[in-house]
């Protein structure tokens, strides 16, 4: 049985019919109530959800009360230029490897989280989320999707002037003002997807729809960056892929949040984050 795990109030809790269900509590301290452990046993988590009908929920769900269903991540890879318009619209070739950057896992913060505008180029990007479940090194494509434990929402939130800092510009600093990495608001188990490596993905800024693209559109799906990735560092339960986001970003059209905004990133199957953005705190 699929499952849905949020973080709330920083306690694992799995999402069942709209009830939130608390993860310690519903198998007697068999489960504790991290996330990260969680995560790390994501392949017992579907058969506790098939017992869930039989009890009562702890409470309905209510995502402003969610926490980042994935806290502490040992590592976030950022995967730049993975979608070819968007490579295009960055006057940018397309790669032809992976290119990826490091985010702090400090930038992280909840599905509904505000995202504090700290610059005059502060940029979103929708993006699929890969959480790994099972770590590895030299992990096969053909295995890739099995140390997944599931994937969710994410905003590569961008402050553009300091990610082009720099000659040769180093990407991580500009990905990692904090709230920069919304994540959410659930991770949801690889087998809930109808094709894990064809989703509809879109992000809406104030209502208007400015990024749709589909994840088969990768420049290198999942099972190529999971490949690619645990080549060169192991890779460790609860482990992101911010795995790139479609054209349409803000910088583009030279446009960028304002403290006021919302930003909407939809996922198919997966579920939808809105993100206020605010001004920095004086
Ligand atoms: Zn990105």
């Amino acid at each position: 049985m699929s499952f849905r795990l949020a973080n709330q109030g920083g306690r694992a809790v799995l999402l069942s019919g709209g009830g939130v269900y608390d993860l310690e509590r519903h198998t007697e301290g068999a489960f504790s109530p991290d996330s990260m452990a969680a995560i790390a046993r994501h392949s017992e988590l579907h058969a506790v959800v098939g017992r869930l009908d039989a009890v009562e929920p702890d409470g309905t769900i209510d995502e402003s009360l969610f926490a980042p269903p994935v806290p502490t991540p040992q590592k976030i890879y950022g995967i730049a230029l993975n979608y070819s318009a968007h490579a295009a619209e960055a006057n940018s070739d397309v790669p032809e490897h992976p290119s990826v950057f490091g985010v702090f896992p400090s930038a992280l913060t909840g599905p509904t989280g505000d995202i504090v505008v700290w610059g005059d180029t502060t940029d979103w990007e929708a993006e699929l989320v890969v959480v790994m479940g099972t770590g590895g090194r030299d992990i096969a494509p053909s295995d890739a999707w099995s140390h997944v434990a599931g994937v969710t929402c994410g905003q590569d939130v961008s402050e553009r002037a300091v990610q082009r800092r720099g000659n040769p510009a180093q990407f991580s600093m500009g990905k990692s003002f904090d709230t920069h990495a919304p994540i959410g608001p659930a991770i949801v188990s690889v087998d809930s997807l109808p094709d894990p490596d064809d989703l509809e993905l879109s992000c809406h800024v104030n209502g208007e729809r400015r990024q749709h693209a589909r994840t088969s559109e990768m420049i290198f799906d999942v099972p190529t960056l999971v490949a690619y990735l645990s080549s060169i560092t192991t890779m460790v339960p609860g482990d992101l892929i911010f795995t790139g986001t479609p054209s349409g970003v803000g910088a583009a059209s030279r446009t960028f949040l304002q403290p006021g905004d919302t930003v909407t990133t939809t996922i198919e199957a997966v579920g939808t984050m809105t993100n206020r953005c605010v001004a920095r705190p004086s």
